[in-house]
């Protein structure tokens, strides 16, 4: 490689995307159904009206309008936008990397908390959850106290595990910490709880939400929500146009129909009821085969003792791509991540699993 490649990145592999053409793809967290129907028409409106020989709104105004709306934004709470929340992980790490701060997070988590510090130059410190994926909070605790972070993510609920954790566990991190944590509420539409209408409580805390697992992945845009002192800062950092113009135009409109969206989530989360249901009858054949409780829109499960790989190569097979979590952290061995899709796709995933457990 290159001489002039820092060490740290030459260490990288680069996000890795498996190829799903021909596939039912349960692996992504996507929202499986298609742009709604009955607001085909009025999005093609709405594109065929965007300036696309103009630089987007830099301020993105009525993209704003329209997310506090539909998600209920405290008006006392400033917004910021990111091209995905990817982005704004990144303009968060940007703002805070001093030399040698320390970005902490929990394990297992999003994987790119750990590369995006990487990216930023950052220590990374990540403290392993109990064996059941709850917050260690003496752990935690001690990890903060150690390492001093500029900044702690939490996802809430978290991938890969798909749990929310214990609320006071999280306030006592909040209170520890000197730095800010950032709650990442990418599978909000999902969950039974959220912390939008805590974040103002807090001097050093901000949320973060994306559309993509609401539906609109392909659009790439994220939010960021806190107190303005924190987001001015960001906003800095913000590319200017970040959001482009074909993106703001959609997902205005589609926010403005959010009832559709949350409706669509609804449908998703009576399927991971009959999964769940499905999946414990199944397991129950099959000693050391469980599946871990969900608030998001996937179910992770773990096979007996060995055999998830060979699982997971069964459902290739079949032509049913899942995530093989197994081979990440300790703590998720023999584990696959399954992605509530359409009735139709998680039936064939439930046929597929059945014979490749056999
Ligand atoms: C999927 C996911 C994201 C990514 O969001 P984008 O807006 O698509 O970049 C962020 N955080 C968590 C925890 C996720 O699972």
């Amino acid at each position: 490689m290159p001489d002039a490649i820092r060490t740290e990145i030459a260490a990288l592999s680069a996000y890795h995307v498996q190829d799903a053409r021909g596939m039912i793809k349960l692996d992504a967290m996507e929202n499986p159904f298609d742009f709604p129907p009955s607001l085909q028409d009025g999005l093609t409106a709405r594109l065929r009206a965007a300036a696309l020989n103009r630089y987007p709104d830099a301020q993105a105004v009525d993209l704003k309008h329209a997310i506090r709306r539909a998600m209920d934004v405290p008006p006392d709470l400033d917004l910021i936008l990111g091209n995905g929340s990817d982005e704004i992980i990144q303009m968060i790490a940007m703002a805070v990397a001093k030399p040698s701060a320390t970005l902490l997070s929990i394990e297992p988590a999003f994987v790119m908390f750990k590369m995006i510090a990487t990216f930023c130059g950052m220590q990374y410190v990540g403290v392993p959850l109990t064996p059941d994926f709850q917050i260690d909070l003496g752990a935690t605790q001690a990890a903060i106290a150690k390492h001093r972070p500029a900044v702690t993510f939490i996802a809430y609920p978290n991938n890969p595990t798909g749990n929310l954790f214990d609320r006071n566990a999280l306030r006592a991190i909040i209170k520890a910490s000197d730095g800010l944590v950032v709650i990442d509420e990418a599978y909000f539409a999902f969950s039974s709880q959220s912390f939008l209408h805590e974040v103002a409580e807090h001097a050093n805390v901000v949320l973060m939400r994306t559309v993509s697992k609401l539906g609109m992945a392909g659009l790439r845009l994220g939010m960021l929500i806190g107190r303005k002192q924190w987001l001015d800062e960001f906003d800095k950092l913000r590319l200017p146009y970040n959001i482009n113009a074909l993106t703001q135009a959609a997902a205005t409109f589609a926010l403005e129909h959010i009832d559709i969206f949350t409706a669509q989530a609804g449908v998703l989360i009576a399927e991971r009821q009959s999964m769940v249901l499905a999946l414990d009858a199944l397991f129950a054949k099959y000693p050391g085969a469980r599946q871990f409780v969900s608030e998001a829109n996937f179910i992770l499960i773990r096979l007996p003792t060995g055999t998830a790989k060979a699982v997971f190569e069964k459902l290739l097979a079949q032509n049913i791509l899942v995530k093989n979590t197994g081979t990440g952290h300790p703590l998720l061995r023999d584990t696959l991540r399954i992605t509530i899709g359409a009735p139709s796709e998680n039936r064939a995933f439930l046929d597929a699993l059945t014979k490749a457990m056999t």
